[in-house]
């Protein structure tokens, strides 16, 4: 038979599988298993609108066999099966649009040791071979005729052929590898090691999961037996359910640990890491349900992507209806995992999902409460977790103030963070407007790359002087965020940028535009000079030892500018209006206006060398280097 061969991300998945570069092989068990369920939980929804199917729910269930002697370990399944197609599809590429990112992962780690990236891409069909040297598959669809064999040794391809299955279903037989020196493969053939596997793993799993089990006893005494009889022992084979199957959400909290939490968070959504936090809801009322919901500590591989889809899994009394239900998350939230389960919407809801808009409706806004509760409690209580977080998905919280900030203000506003002057730590609102000085007359900000550099910044010296805290904006929505915004506790955020960002007293002003009359004749070069690569050229009123700086009147700032050139989003007329600003009180500017005086080709090379010294400062490239190279070397003759 024609071997088939293996699209390319899946050979270096199974070249990682074979090579078990994961330390925890075990975890091959609950893997097969979890998709052995998902495979029941499809027929069990069918069964619900057709009667053909003919199983009820307590029919459906999963079976463990071990055979020492072929030394295979098999996974069976009554559920739903897969055709010819589905086992070349679903088993012979990773038909998964995290294929690309998994590839870029790989090259990344190459070399790189041990890794971690099974778990974070759900490559779980083929962690079996991590275990087996020959893995073999026979499935037969719900609905179809016959049955079929897919059957692989690893990286050399597969080969696909029919073949008999009484009924729908699926078997998984592994070939155990041969003990190595590092590991023992054997011990996959021993039934206690395979229970305790099960119980660790996959003791919530809805259906019931059958072995063997071959037990000792002691055999009956002969109703003959003479005096001096010895007992003897036996062995049996019994029929066992080795997990307890209910449901992790239906035990009250306190019956759980947080190691179980832990585990069927993993286990069921693919993370390798514990969550940062766990939700347990019980609500009882115009909508009765449960809700056991998970804060991960780490943004998926595709959450910023048009591919992540949101959502909770939605039980209705212990049935799965919909994988990932997105109406019972709202967006700025939809990082969290988690189930709920009700009995208050009926099982064909995905069908008829209008019909219950206000049931999820109900559940979705009080899930949103208790959301926000939790991580306001984080933020209070494990402020390291919190940051842990907010690394992880921050940004989603912000893109939810700058889409929707009239309707989720009160939501958003607290559990917003940010860098800032006062600490290396972040900080939120509240917290800087506690440290506030009595006199300040703003929240203050400062946006661009890096904070390092927004500290240094020629227009944040007078701020921080007089002990203002100044929030460091580094990421491209931070500004939007904040002219979205606006204000917080009656205090305007102000960007350190704008004119007025230090309010001045009647003489103060009175002086500043004394200056600005004074040296009207330099202004005025400087705008001919520089033509419309500035839109004005102003005596600065931010300015204290710097010469020079840039910043933007309008609008649209000059980190908003860069952002909209970066996404290619940028328009005609999408420029910010850039503005020269000079301290009047400077070196560098006496020696402009003597030259404005006195030499105007001088003059005119000082007003390049400034002009280029303020796009170096903000961060914005130079129209020509080699240009400005050239004139600072022909002014230091
Ligand atoms: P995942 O379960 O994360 O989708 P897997 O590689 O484990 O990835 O499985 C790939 C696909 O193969 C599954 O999505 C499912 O469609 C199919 N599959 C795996 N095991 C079974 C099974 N026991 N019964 C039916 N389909 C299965």
């Amino acid at each position: 038979m024609a071997k088939k061969q293996f699209k390319t991300e899946s050979k270096r998945i199974l070249d990682l599988m074979i090579n078990s570069i994961y330390t925890h092989k075990e975890i091959f068990l609950r893997e097969l298993i979890s998709n052995a369920s998902d495979a029941l939980d499809k027929l069990a929804y069918k069964a619900l609108t057709d009667d053909g199917v003919g199983l009820n729910r307590g029919d459906f269930r999963i079976d463990l066999a071990i055979d020492k002697d072929a030394r295979t370990l098999t996974v069976s399944d009554n559920g739903i099966g897969m055709t010819a197609e589905e086992l070349e599809n679903n088993l012979g590429v990773i038909a998964r649009s995290g294929s690309l990112q998994f590839k870029e992962q790989m090259a990344k780690e190459e070399g790189g040791g041990d890794t971690d990236i099974i778990g974070q891409f759900g490559v779980g069909f083929y962690s079996a071979f991590m275990v087996a040297d020959q893995v073999t598959v026979i499935s037969r669809a719900y609905g179809a005729d016959g049955a079929c064999r897919w059957q692989s040794s690893g990286a050399d391809g597969y080969t696909i052929e029919p073949c008999e299955r009484a009924a729908a279903g699926t078997d998984i037989i592994l070939h155990i590898k041969p003990d190595g020196e590092e590991e023992q493969y054997s011990q996959y053939l021993d039934q206690n090691r395979i229970e305790r596997l099960v119980k660790k793993y996959s003791d919530y799993i809805r259906y019931p999961i059958h072995m063997e089990m071959t037990r000792e006893r002691m055999k009956e005494k002969p109703a003959d037996a003479p005096e001096d009889y010895k007992s003897e022992w036996e062995s049996y084979t019994e029929d066992t359910v080795l997990n307890s199957m209910v449901p992790l959400w239906q035990r009250p909290r306190k019956d759980v640990t947080q190691e179980e939490y832990d585990r069927f968070y993993e286990d069921k959504f693919g993370d390798f890491e514990a969550p940062l936090a766990t939700i347990t809801v019980d609500a009882e009322g115009t909508v009765s349900y449960k809700a056991l919901l998970f804060i991960p500590g780490r943004t998926p591989y595709d959450f910023y992507t048009r591919e992540y889809e949101k959502g909770l899994q939605l039980y209705s009394s212990g049935v799965l209806i919909m994988d990932k239900c997105p109406d019972l998350l709202p967006e700025h939230f939809r990082f969290v995992k988690g189930v709920v389960d009700t009995p208050d919407v009926s099982l064909n809801i995905s069908r008829e999902l209008l019909q219950h808009t206000r049931q999820l409706k109900v559940i979705s806004t009080n899930l949103e409460k208790k959301i926000k509760v939790e991580l306001v409690r984080l933020q209070k209580d494990e402020p390291e977790k919190y940051e842990t977080f907010w690394k992880a998905f921050g940004r989603q919280l912000k893109y939810g103030v700058v889409s929707d900030y009239g309707v989720h203000k009160d939501m958003l506003l607290d559990l917003l963070m940010f860098p800032s002057s006062h600490s290396d730590k972040l900080t939120s609102l509240a917290q800087y407007q506690e440290r506030m000085k009595e006199d300040q007359p703003f929240l203050y900000y400062a946006a661009g790359e890096d904070a390092g550099r927004l500290s240094k910044l020629p227009q944040a010296e007078r701020i921080l002087e007089k002990g203002y805290e100044i929030l460091y904006l580094t990421e491209d929505v931070d500004e939007f965020c904040m002219q979205t915004i606006r204000e917080f506790g009656g205090k305007e955020l102000k960007s350190i940028n704008d004119e007025d960002a230090l309010p001045e007293s009647e003489e103060e002003k009175k002086a500043a535009e004394e200056k600005s009359e004074e040296n009207k004749a330099v202004l005025d070069f400087l705008k001919e000079t520089l033509g419309d690569r500035i839109a004005d050229a102003r005596i600065s009123r931010i300015l204290k030892s710097h010469p020079v700086c840039m910043t933007a009147d309008g609008p649209l700032s000059l980190e908003m500018e860069k952002y909209f050139k970066r996404t290619g989003e940028s328009m005609a007329g999408m420029s910010a209006r850039r503005v020269l600003e000079l301290n009047a009180d400077s070196e560098a500017f006496a020696a402009l206006k003597r030259a404005v005086e006195s030499d105007r080709e001088l003059a005119k090379k000082y007003a390049e060398l400034l002009y280029c010294q303020a796009l170096l400062i903000a961060d914005l490239p130079l129209e020509d280097p080699a240009a400005y190279t050239d004139l600072v070397c022909s002014l230091m003759k």
